[in-house]
């Protein structure tokens, strides 16, 4: 008697060797980043001060349109990957759906989520560079706990400025970090200018990762042999984490399968992008049709309700003006528990592919996306994070449409992450004391207004 097959892996040799720019394929190339000081684009060359040179080559890059992953890279990727594409019967089942439902399970990685794929990629070109310190912020920690371990991985020290509701919400996490021997601090701190600002102003400032990043790229330039490294929003963290779907193709093809929905959870975009855009160069080169679906949470919905213009990516104006769908970078967003989501603006190749409609975006309320992270845990048994629950939650409004007219559609939606450092999240939402919260147009508006200073 032969099953269903449930998950599709690569060998090794089947892991791929390039990630993908899909820069290079755009028709509307993203505009370029704006030096605040000169309003001139900017160059490779002006990020040097702040990020890995290979790493600034790789984020302006509007012309090669794949990248060789280092060997000492594939190495490390070998210990998680490939990561399973699991077709979920169980959650096609629960919701009596035709859909083919399948997503890729970036759970697996040691620290728990998609993070790792990128920060291995910048641990090694800061290393190979002779950099010894690396810096970055954190909101729930995922991202420091990834940048940690591969610090520890090709032998960095590692500074971390945790978003301080998480660091308080999530002990845990910071623990981790800890683990693989990073130092923590809590954000905003009384070490750097731009925290000292904040909390003189008010002292009882929970965070965001905003000011995270401004003290994190404080340090970094009055630092010698320190580079900082961001976790999500740059092009070169998305390149990165394009291994996902390209890994996730190779998977689909062994399925028999092609996707006509591919949807990601959308924080700056990194997983979103990872694992939509290798199906996206199909619909650019080849006219394929699909539809690509970024969930945002509704308490802080720069793809569904911002502007597309020039904004800061940080709350003190310390990084390059970046073209981008943004609530404004003084936008403080409600104290969700999908930390990895509060962040004001997207990443300039989403923003732009939004702009021109080559994908499209949704909005989840806090609500909705636990109760599909409970069907999620009930039906497939893996407990997701609250940000890959929004994901979830879009590819179940998907499968239900799909109910209704009887169409089988192929849906894939990328799970970025586990939850089992989240359950204080999952108690609350038990307990029925977690809460929805909207944003008010007004408040919309007001943060808006503020960026006609901007440029
Ligand atoms: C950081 C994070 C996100 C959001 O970041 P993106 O860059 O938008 O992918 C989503 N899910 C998890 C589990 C995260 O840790």
């Amino acid at each position: 008697m032969s099953t269903k097959q449930k998950r599709y892996f690569l060998t090794e040799e089947e892991i791929p060797t390039q990630w993908y720019n899909i820069q290079a394929d755009m028709v509307n190339k993203p505009l370029p980043p704006i030096n605040p000081k000169t309003k001139e684009p900017l160059k490779p060359e002006d990020l040097f001060p702040i990020f890995a040179e290979e790493l600034c080559r790789q984020e302006l890059d509007q012309e090669h349109a794949w990248f060789d992953i280092p060997d000492e890279v594939r190495d490390m990727y070998k210990y998680y990957r490939s990561t399973p594409l699991v077709r979920a019967y169980g959650l096609e089942e629960a919701l009596g759906t035709p859909a083919h439902i399948y997503f890729k399970n970036e759970s697996v990685s040691p620290v728990g989520s998609h993070k790792l794929n990128s920060a291995l990629a910048q641990a090694y070109y800061c290393k190979k560079q002779g950099v010894t310190n690396v810096t970055t912020e954190t909101g729930a920690g995922q991202w420091g706990a990834a940048l940690s371990y591969a610090a520890k991985v090709f032998g960095l020290e590692a500074a971390v400025y945790q978003v301080k509701i998480s660091y308080n919400q999530k002990p845990y996490r910071r623990s981790i970090m800890q683990t693989y021997g990073a130092q923590v601090t809590a954000s905003p701190s009384m070490s750097t200018r731009a925290g000292k600002d904040i909390l003189t102003k008010d002292p009882n400032n929970q965070g965001s990762l905003g000011t995270a990043i401004s003290e994190a790229i404080e340090l970094a330039i009055n630092t010698p042999n320190c580079k900082y490294t961001l976790g999500s929003v740059l092009s070169h963290v998305t390149l990165h984490q394009t291994i996902i779907g390209l890994e996730a193709e190779k998977q689909m093809a062994k399925a028999g399968e092609y996707p006509d929905i591919v949807i990601g959870c959308f924080g700056g975009g990194s997983n979103f992008g990872g694992i939509s855009f290798p199906f996206m160069r199909h619909n650019i080169l080849e006219g394929k049709k699909t539809r690509f679906i970024a969930a945002e949470p509704a308490s802080c919905p720069k793809l569904t309700r911002g502007v597309f213009q020039y904004d800061f990516g940080d709350v003190a104006g310390y990084t390059p003006l970046l073209p981008m769908y943004t609530l404004g970078h003084n936008f403080m967003p409600a104290n969700i528990h999908a930390g990895g989501l509060r962040y004001h603006g997207a990443g300039v190749i989403v923003s732009q592919l939004l702009k021109d409609q080559l994908m499209e975006a949704v909005d989840i309320k806090q609500l909705e996306s636990f109760e599909a992270g409970m069907l999620f845990s009930q039906a497939e048994g893996i407990i997701p994070a609250p940000e890959s629950c929004h994901a979830i939650a879009a590819a179940i409004n998907e499968a239900k449409k799909c109910k209704e007219t009887g169409e089988e559609k192929v849906i894939l939606f990328n799970l970025s992450g586990h939850g089992l450092i989240d359950m204080a999240a999952y108690d609350q939402f038990l307990s029925g004391s977690l809460q929805n919260y909207e944003v008010t147009d007004e408040d919309v508006q007001k943060n808006i207004a503020q960026l006609e200073k901007v440029l």
